[in-house]
Formats: C-alpha cells, structure tokens, sequence
C-alpha cells in the first residue's frame, strides 16, 4: 500500500467527505491542516451548480478550513473552461441559479435567453425550474442547440430532505425534445478530471482523490490514473465496493486517517528523513 503522504496532491469532495450539512466532520480540519504543514497542493471538488467557488471557500472558511478560490473546483467552473476550450462562440442559454449566471460571467462565457440563437443550453439545479423554462429548453435544443449537464445527479439530498438535481432537470429537456444530452460536465467526467489536473499542474499518479461516492468521486479518480479514497461518512459503504465494481485503493472510516496518520509519522519525523 502507498504511503498516504506520499503525494504531491491531494482532491477532497465536500459533501459527505469534509462536512456534513453546516458542520465538519471529524478530523477534516485536522487533516487539511496536515498537509499544509507538509506542502501539499490541496483542491476541494464539489458537483454542486448552486454555489460559486466564492460562497464554497467562504462556507469552508466558517468552518475552519482556510483556502483561495482557485483551490476549489465546481461543476460551473468546469462548464466555463468547457465553453472557452471546446466550444469558442458558444452562445449559451442557462437554466440554473444565480451561482450559474455569475460562473459563467467570470469565465466570460456569452450567453442568451432566446432559443433560437443559442448553441448549447446548460442546465443546473434550478428551484424554479417550471414548464415555461422546460418550453425555452426544449425549442432550444429543437432548434439545434447542444444539451449540456452541468451534473449526472438525480437528486440532492439536503437536511431537510431530498430533491431533485440537475439530471431530473435534463431528462425533462431530452423526453420534450426527443434528443439526447450531449456531454455532461460534473464529476466524474473527463472534463472534470482534466481541469482538477490542471489546475493541480500535477500527473494523475500523483494526486489521491479522496471522497464519499464511489460513482462519482472515485470513479473520477480511476478513470484517469490517480488514487483514490473511499470515505465511509457519506453516502457509499464497503458493501457498495460489491455492488458497483468501482474499487478505491484506500477504504478509511473518514477523512480523519489522514491526520491519524500523522500522529503516527509527525511531520518534524518527515522533515528530518529528508
Ligand atoms: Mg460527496
């Protein structure tokens, strides 16, 4: 087995792997503290379509967990590299919060509310999400604008229960249409991969890619050669190893093994090794 600290870098999912709802969970903060003692690069990873990379670092910030912007990657901030880098002159009708519209702003993506001159439609978690904004979808795509996913996820579940996400939203748009999506942006696709491994300015073996979804956050990390950390604090469990087939090379009850590992090979023990 490789030494846990024995990576240049490190990608946390959030939901289920750094906090749960409003609180960290145990050993998160800890952990991240950890590996900033020992130099590494660090990059949080979250499918969420809701929140900008802004409102991410300010939530982590509440709890404890000092970051910049650009350590955290979202499925918006990967759309507004896919705009720029696969599709220059899109022009791109949004159905999404507000979090989509200023993404898109900061990447300098053009966008447009009419049908008829868009070239992709990007779609998001969009609480009001209703038949009017299926109709502009739907004759959009109709009209032969490219069906984007800002996610593959069907529902959210929040603390006071679950609803739907982006994914219920697109098949919506694909059945009134009759046409399928295109590409789908979030986690645990190419795109993502490849912005996280820019952004890291890293080779995929040198990242671990740690979090609580096997389909999703370790699949991201197999697909693409990094290693990858199951957590238990979250949605999957080791039974769900069998179901899916997706193996991680690490299973840790929660993030906590990092910084467990450290107490057993502190730092200065590291430093004076070198
Ligand atoms: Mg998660």
């Amino acid at each position: 087995m490789r030494p846990i600290f024995d990576f240049t870098s490190y990608l946390f999912d959030l939901d289920g792997t750094i906090y749960v709802g409003g609180k960290a969970l145990p050993g998160a903060v800890d952990t991240i503290q950890t590996l900033r003692d020992r130099d590494k690069k660090i990059m949080f990873a979250t499918n969420t379509t809701v929140y900008t990379r802004e409102e991410v670092r300010d939530k982590l910030i509440q709890l404890g967990i000092e970051c910049e912007r650009d350590e955290i990657v979202t499925a918006l901030s990967v759309a507004g590299m896919y705009f720029r880098h696969y599709a220059p002159g899109a022009k791109v009708l949004l159905i999404g919060s507000e979090a989509m519209t200023e993404e898109m702003r900061l990447s300098e993506v053009d966008t447009t509310v009419d049908p008829t001159l868009a070239t992709h439609v990007l779609v998001g978690l969009d609480r009001s999400f209703d038949f009017e904004k299926l109709t502009v979808g739907m004759n959009a795509v109709r009209s032969g604008a490219l069906l984007i996913a800002a996610n593959p996820d069907p529902f959210c579940p929040l603390d006071t229960g679950v609803i739907p996400d982006t994914w219920a939203l697109v098949r919506a748009i694909e059945t009134a249409s009759m046409l399928q999506t295109h590409d789908i942006i979030g986690k645990p696709s190419r795109y993502y991969a490849s912005y996280v491994l820019n952004q890291l300015d890293c080779r995929p073996e040198e990242c671990l890619m740690v979090g609580d979804r096997l389909e999703t956050d370790v699949e991201l990390g197999n697909s693409t050669g990094m290693y990858t950390a199951l957590v238990l604090s979250g949605a999957d469990s080791e039974e769900s190893i069998a179901r899916t087939g997706i193996e991680p090379d690490y299973v840790w009850a929660s993030i906590g093994a990092i910084a467990e590992e450290a107490r057993l090979q502190p730092s200065s023990q590291v430093k004076e090794q070198i």
